[in-house]
């Protein structure tokens, strides 16, 4: 659909990264949620609400490859030996519930997200690499500002146009940012690790606020006031409006 609206646009390119994602259940041994760097690879742990435990792997690899012995394999040969609870979750892993995917993200911006009355949200607009944990979160954003603009008695033309205009300049900032992250991420070389690392850990120590501030002018985002119908009250009974609210840090 995308290719139909914007034949012009180079679409989706690969990132140089792939991933690998898995939920298993509870390892036994209490684990704190984490992310943890390597040359050219990453791993996360999370534990998700209901006990199981969320796990995803990033590596630079070439596009298309696929372990001829299993992605469960595969995340052994390249992170059996990580810190605790990595080898457990692996371990833990059903081999058929590892799922593996390239990233193609697009770094070349579409010229806007509609066209006439067809309009494009999430990956379709704005595909990113995963390394801020946007892609999703931004789909979500998307949807509630598009129900925003195009709420019943508006017009809808005008609705997309504020759609678009409000959703392209936000995302495809989103976009190159999870870019440079992954670039961050990508490196390899012994030297460049080593600087990485070390730049990493003195602005950890420096304090947690200072990584954080990666996600200034992410995490602060607000819903506009009135999402639903026209003329409907908003969540907090006040008459709709897109009022920004002051950013919390
Ligand atoms: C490893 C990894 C980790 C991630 N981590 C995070 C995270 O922590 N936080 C976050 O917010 N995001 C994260 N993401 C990104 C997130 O998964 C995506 O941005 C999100 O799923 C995009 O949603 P979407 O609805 O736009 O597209 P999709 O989830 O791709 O949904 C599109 C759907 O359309 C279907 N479809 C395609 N073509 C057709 C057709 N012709 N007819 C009918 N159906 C069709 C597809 O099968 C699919 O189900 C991660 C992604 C990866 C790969």
């Amino acid at each position: 659909m995308r290719r139909a609206l914007f034949p012009a646009h180079p679409g989706p390119a690969y990132s140089g990264l792939t991933t690998w994602r898995v939920v298993v259940p509870a390892p036994e041994l209490p684990f704190e949620p984490h992310e943890t760097w390597g040359p050219g690879s990453l791993w996360g742990t999370q534990p998700l609400k209901d006990g199981r435990v969320y796990a995803y792997a990033a590596a630079t690899a070439p596009q298309g490859g696929k372990a001829p012995d299993g992605e469960k394999a595969e995340l052994l040969r390249r992170f059996g030996d990580w810190h605790d609870p990595v080898p457990g979750i692996i371990a833990a892993a059903a081999p058929k519930s590892v799922l593996r995917n390239d990233v193609h993200h697009m770094i070349r911006p579409l010229p806007a997200y509609h066209r006439g009355r067809t309009v494009l949200l999430g990956d379709a607009a704005h595909a990113m690499a995963p390394t801020l944990g946007q892609g999703g979160n931004q789909a979500i954003e998307d949807a509630i500002v598009l129900a925003h603009h195009t709420a019943t008695g508006l017009d809808l033309g005008a609705g997309l146009a504020a759609y678009s205009a409000e959703r392209q300049p936000r995302t495809a900032a989103i976009v190159r940012k999870s870019a440079q992250v992954a670039r961050l991420m990508s490196l390899s070389g012994t030297p460049a690790v080593a600087v990485r690392d070390a730049l990493m850990s003195t602005v950890s120590r420096l304090g947690p606020g200072l990584v954080l501030r990666t996600f200034d002018g992410i995490a602060d985002w607000r819903p506009p006031r009135r999402t639903y119908a026209a003329g409907a009250q908003d969540a907090h009974g006040e008459p709709g409006a897109h009022e920004e609210r002051p950013a919390r840090r």
